[in-house]
């Protein structure tokens, strides 16, 4: 398991060295970084403009949400004696992502923060409740309103980024028995084209990468709609929600344990991402 992962990262990290070589020569006009900027920032801006458009993702906004947090820890699945909890393996592989949108120049808002827990490489990640909403909010213990506290903040951001490439990914690991295997899972609106080109690029990267690491193993998750799910209907941005597995089932935990395969994920996202932007 460890080392095809490990070469699944390496690969990645040359191709998108390839893909800063590419698009170094493509001039992108660049779209204001971040909203609220002073004029002082906007004098500067021409001065950095070189160096920025360097990245491929420049310009680009993105909404992450880790699900669950706070007082919520979502599913919980059981590994031997340990517990395993679906908000800390999301926020996991959310933060790594977040890493590589940065890095390819993106500008990232992460909807769950947890103030001490960056990326983490254990196995069994720990749970605890001090994850907060953006910008720095209790989470509330209430489903409804902690995914209304998320859309709300998605939804303000949106209106101040307005005309920039923005995107809302939202995160999950599912819970079913254990028995029942769960692969990796791509939902949109059903009135958002955007929303599914976007899914059908991650997917699309999902199948590829698959055949070519684990040919024995036929990857079975899908891209389709899911308009009820609260996120899904209620956001502004183009919005993809993922479902990584079932933390329940042994074969889907090998998919979050190690680090390298929570690497793996994050990455194998961002490629998608970087599929559906160029
Ligand atoms: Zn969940």
């Amino acid at each position: 398991m460890q080392q095809p992962d490990q070469r699944r990262v390496r690969t990645s990290r040359a191709k998108q060295a390839q893909v800063r070589k590419r698009t170094a020569t493509k001039a992108r006009p660049k779209p204001i970084k971040k909203a609220g900027k002073t004029k002082s920032s906007q004098r500067t801006r021409s001065s950095t403009r070189k160096l920025v458009s360097r990245k491929p993702l420049s310009g680009t906004i993105f909404y992450l949400a880790s699900g669950h947090g706070g007082p919520d820890p979502g599913a919980i699945g059981r590994f031997g004696r340990f517990l395993l909890p679906e908000d800390e393996y999301a926020y996991d592989v959310t933060i790594r992502l977040s890493q590589i949108l940065k890095q390819q120049g993106a500008t990232v808002y992460m909807m769950v923060q947890d103030p001490n827990d960056g990326i983490r490489n254990d196995a069994v990640l720990k749970l605890d409740q001090d994850e907060v909403a953006y910008p720095n909010q209790r989470i509330p213990l209430n489903q409804t309103a902690r995914l209304r506290q998320t859309t709300t903040a998605v939804n303000r951001l949106y209106a101040r980024h307005k005309g920039a490439y923005q995107r809302f990914i939202t995160i999950h690991v599912d819970s079913r028995s254990r028995g029942q295997t769960i692969d990796v899972f791509f939902y949109h609106h059903e009135r958002s084209a955007v929303g599914k080109r976007l899914a059908e690029h991650i997917h699309r990267r999902f199948r590829t990468n698959y055949r070519r690491y684990q040919p024995g193993r036929p990857y079975l998750g899908s891209v389709s709609t899911r308009s009820s799910l609260y996120v899904v209907r209620n956001s502004h941005p183009p919005t993809v929600f993922i479902e990584l597995g079932n933390i329940q089932n042994r074969q889907d935990q090998r998919r979050f344990l190690p680090a390298s395969n929570r690497q793996a994920l994050a990455s194998w996202l961002a490629q998608g991402i970087l599929d559906d932007y160029r």
